[in-house]
């Protein structure tokens, strides 16, 4: 494959070049500020997400890992008391909660979307339970709906890790919502790679209940309302001011972003559309997804090979995730034995495609003509 570049999974830098005029100008315009922490960017940036996702309230933080720590922090749990997460995920979500005291509960997924199985939902739940927190992977939404009757049934927070799909809708009882404001609380990560991505790390906190953003953002601060009076143990996460100021940028795009993940999507699902060993992601009808990863399945054992295929021809491929979060050495200590299928066979067989803003229906085309050798071959 002389002279054809390779194919990356993103391409920040191409995305840098074609909006540098602008992301400049807002950087610029906040070093010359000079209020580097908690800067007047930094609260546009909440009111500018609060309009997108109609949310009341939006607290930023440093990323989106403490995004969930500030969420559950919040929450008044005691040690022991129980989350229930998917098992099939990054890691963030289960690690918080176990750093926290917590006890993660490991649910399977559906086989999909990936996402956390509202019909196994019910059944883990015990008298600990306290939390419900979907994360909604790859671009998918977790079923809001039937989450949420689960959860109201058996008085539960629900706090929903839409760190890979900000910006997507979702038809919530018959309304039209943003995904991460149906929950008691949403989490966000602004890392480079993500939907709304910055130039660094970032992330954010949504909800509708006052108390509980005051709750958020004291916690974040250092656990205190007024300056140097400490009411509780908190810790310190803030949004950067110099990121802030991109995001504001790059937020006004959000839609623009997604619609070019869809058209990709979209070229990807028709090219690949009817070879046997192979599943496109499968799509739930209530949601728009947003492909922050366009994740294929690969059966029969085909996945490594053709992941080996794809790099000699110069195609970047990933595997989120390798393993279940309940086969991970981190949570042994909650192990129990007990098999998650769906969550294990996705290990084995998933592989996520190159998908980025900068990149052409030409460059889908080629990888899928890639994918397509190898099962001829
Ligand atoms: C990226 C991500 C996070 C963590 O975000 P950071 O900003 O990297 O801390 C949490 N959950 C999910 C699902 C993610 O993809």
């Amino acid at each position: 494959m002389i002279g054809q570049k390779d194919m990356e999974m993103v391409d920040l830098k191409s995305l840098y070049r074609r909006m540098k005029s602008e992301l400049d100008a807002a950087v610029l315009s906040a070093m010359a500020g000079a209020n580097y922490i908690n800067g007047p960017e930094v609260s546009l940036l909440a009111a500018n997400l609060s309009k997108y996702l109609d949310v009341d309230y939006v607290v930023p933080c440093g990323n989106g890992t403490d995004a969930l720590q500030m969420a559950l922090m919040a929450l008044d749990l005691k040690p022991g008391d129980e989350v229930i997460t998917a098992a099939f995920s990054f890691v963030a979500s289960a690690e918080v909660i176990a750093l926290l005291g917590l006890k993660p509960v490991f649910v399977d997924v559906d086989p999909v979307t990936f996402n956390i199985s509202s019909d196994l939902l019910e059944a883990a739940i015990t008298p600990r339970t306290r939390v419900v927190l979907p994360v909604h992977l790859f671009g998918q939404a977790a079923a809001m709906n039937d989450i949420m009757r689960v959860a109201d049934k058996h008085h539960l927070y629900v706090v929903e890790d839409v760190a890979q799909s900000l910006g997507a809708d979702y038809h919530y009882r018959g309304g039209k919502k943003k995904l991460g404001t149906i929950g008691h609380i949403g989490c966000t990560s602004f890392f480079p790679t993500k939907n709304l991505g910055g130039c660094g790390d970032g992330g954010a906190c949504f909800t509708n209940d006052e108390r509980l953003a005051a709750k958020m953002e004291m916690l974040a601060g250092h656990g205190s309302s007024k300056r140097y009076y400490h009411d509780v143990v908190g810790f310190n996460s803030r949004l950067d001011t110099l990121q802030a100021a991109i995001l504001n940028v790059k937020l006004n795009y959000l839609d623009e972003f997604l619609s070019i993940r869809q058209k990709i999507a979209t070229r990807y699902n028709a090219g690949l559309a009817g070879l046997q060993d192979l599943a496109v992601p499968g799509m739930d009808a209530l949601a728009t997804h947003t492909y922050n990863q366009y994740t294929i399945r690969v059966f029969n054992g085909g996945r490594d090979r053709l992941q080996k295929y794809l790099k000699e021809q110069g195609v970047s491929s990933r595997v989120y995730y390798p393993v279940p979060l309940h086969h991970q050495k981190a949570f042994e200590n909650w192990a129990d034995g007990i098999s998650r299928p769906v969550a294990e066979n996705l290990c084995g067989d998933v592989l996520s495609l190159p998908v980025h803003t900068e990149m052409s229906l030409q460059d889908v085309d080629r990888v899928v003509r890639t994918i397509k050798e190898f099962y001829k071959s």
